[in-house]
């Protein structure tokens, strides 16, 4: 899915955050007592060229969808800036969020629940059109008759319901609402995770190709490190609601820095087991965005935790170009003499 453009960045965060307040119910009622905040998100930096995929991975939990969320403004950031296009749009209104809302569109993850069952399909792909475009009834029929083509439907198709397709099936028809407006950055979110994995390799070369040839730019949501590094251009790993290592895809799957990168990597399973290679396996639960722990936020489950990691939060550096870790590790920060 790799197109060079100097351009900036068609996305970008800066020092995003999302805090949610367990205690707002109904009315704002106070519901629980004690620790009440959870800290979706702290201090995303990210960058998504024009044309590339970012891949964006973590434990179910991480922050990986709320940050989707965020980013198309479904959700309201508590901290930092959204820019899309080089304008910053973390504030604006709802009249010019519906102008751009039609450039940023979304895969959900779930082809059975995302698709209201008593709409044809007709009805559910050309919703966005008549929405946005308010086009005559022949002219939306046709751009959504062409775009399940594209999709690998059929305009036979359009009339039907849901139930009557298959889980890849329905996938192609969320494919196809997405991208129905021709929007310029999409985000799957865990956008084949509920598909058989033949299905999932179809729906993944479909999106390859649509990207190509409709020059999207992608970010790929997904807990699979093998499903987003076979797509993305680049990786960016997400812990606890933070972003703990960026970089290159193919470095990102053979040569990981952070800790939590090669813990999710050993956790692939692998046909050469005897090849030898050593395997950090990862052990215990991600802690409770309740409470997360002091400093790094991964000492807790780090297999190379040093008294410093527990005190202080180690900054995301570069480490070679286009390649960052947030680890003490690569900081410098160690004390003399420390042991690992
Ligand atoms: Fe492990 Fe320390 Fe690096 Fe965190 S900063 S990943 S605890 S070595």
């Amino acid at each position: 899915m790799t197109a060079v453009d100097v351009r900036p960045p068609l996305v970008e965060t800066r020092s995003l955050g999302k805090t949610f307040d367990t205690r707002k119910g109904l009315f704002g009622r106070l519901l629980v007592r004690g620790r009440h905040l959870i800290q979706a998100l702290n201090n995303v930096n990210l960058t998504v060229d024009r044309g590339t995929t970012l891949g964006l991975i973590g434990e179910s939990g991480c922050g990986k969808s709320t940050l989707a969320r965020v980013l198309l403004r479904l959700q309201e950031p508590s901290r930092g800036r959204i820019i899309f296009d080089g304008e910053d749009i973390t504030e604006a209104g709802p009249p010019r969020m519906r102008e751009l809302r039609r450039r940023m569109q979304i895969i959900f993850q779930d082809p059975y629940a995302s698709l209201n069952p008593r709409k044809t399909v007709e009805q559910i792909v050309s919703l966005p059109l008549r929405v946005h475009e308010k086009l005559a009834r022949k002219a939306t029929r046709d751009r959504v008759a062409d775009m399940l083509e594209r999709v690998g439907l059929k305009a036979a198709h359009l009339n039907r319901f849901p139930h009557q397709f298959s889980g890849g099936q329905r996938q192609r028809i969320g494919v196809a609402r997405a991208l129905i407006l021709k929007p310029e950055f999409v985000i799957c979110d865990e956008a084949v995770s509920a598909l058989d994995v033949s299905i999932q390799a179809q729906i993944l070369h479909l999106l390859q190709e649509l990207g190509r040839d409709l020059k999207l730019t992608f970010l790929f949501i997904s807990h699979n490190l093998s499903v987003v590094g076979y797509v993305s251009d680049r990786v960016a790993v997400m812990y606890l609601g933070e972003v703990v290592e960026i970089g290159p895809a193919r470095a990102m799957l053979v040569d990981p820095r952070h800790p939590y990168t090669q813990s999710l990597l050993a956790a692939v399973p692998r046909l050469d087991a005897a090849s030898g290679r050593r395997r950090t396996l990862l052990s215990g639960d991600l802690p409770s965005p309740l409470d997360p722990p002091s400093g790094c936020r991964f000492h807790t489950r780090c297999p190379h935790v040093m008294a410093h990691c527990r005190v202080a939060a180690p900054p995301l550096g570069e480490l070679s170009a286009g390649h960052s870790v947030a680890c003490h590790l690569y900081s410098g920060q160690r004390p003399a003499g420390e042991a690992s």
